[in-house]
């Protein structure tokens, strides 16, 4: 039987940094575009490159000249954040629950784990890496780094998953866990499920208006959480 193919968000569901990833942001954007942002711009549920477009597209630059800085707002951004995750380390909450639900799934014979992140790659690495979650227990993901958009992103861990594997993955087998409605949403076109935490923003209820087969308000209780995964409710 193929597996689980069990994709968690990282910010506001895994883990909190305080704000580190949003002030190596803007510290990106002012140094390259000479603009820290838009106050008030929320960047939970987007993907880096889109923080970074809207924001500017908001304050009426065209695309062409965002696109002329992009490359270098996210070097930029990877070369601070490291900095600002030092300075925020003792605020930073690994949320509850998420360590011992990843160690049973690695013991799980019918799930795979992997990242399904707005973060680009280097950027989750360092997240992970800061909070002691890590990077390796990972094994399959799609990242801000893979695409802009994150609906892009579910066939993109799809596609991993299979040659990771090397079988194919249907849809149905992807479980994509996350705190917001885009992590609840970016899955359908390929139909993967959701299931909802209420660790970051967002409340039960906006969670559970976009049909999740489950909704936690932490992923605390290991075998509802790992039941939902396996479909057993
Ligand atoms: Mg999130």
């Amino acid at each position: 039987m193929t597996p689980h193919v069990v994709l968690f968000d990282i910010d506001g569901t895994l883990l909190s940094t305080d704000g580190a990833g949003r002030r190596a942001m803007e510290y990106a954007m002012t140094t390259t575009y000479g603009v820290p942002g838009v106050d008030g711009y929320r960047y939970d549920g987007k993907t880096d490159r889109q923080i970074v477009r809207e924001q500017l597209r908001a304050l009426g630059h065209d695309d062409a000249w965002i696109d002329d800085g992009l490359e270098r707002v996210i070097a930029r951004y990877l070369e601070r954040l490291p900095l600002e995750l030092e300075a925020t380390r003792a605020a930073h909450v690994v949320h509850r629950g998420v360590v011992a639900l990843l160690d049973a799934l690695a013991r799980e014979p019918r799930t795979i784990v992997g990242l399904l992140t707005g973060n680009v790659e280097p950027g989750a690495r360092a997240k992970l890496e800061a909070t002691g979650i890590g990077r390796s227990r990972f094994v399959v993901g799609a990242f801000g780094s893979d695409h802009e958009v994150r609906a892009e992103l579910p066939a993109i861990a799809q596609a991993r998953a299979e040659a990771l594997l090397g079988r194919p993955v249907a849809g149905e087998a992807l479980v994509i866990i996350g705190d917001t409605p885009a992590d609840m949403t970016c899955g359908a076109a390929i139909g993967a499920r959701a299931i909802g935490v209420t660790t970051g923003r967002f409340t039960h209820d906006a969670l559970a208006a976009h049909a999740p087969v489950a909704v936690f308000d932490a992923l605390d209780d290991v075998p509802a959480v790992t039941a939902a995964i396996l479909g057993h409710r």
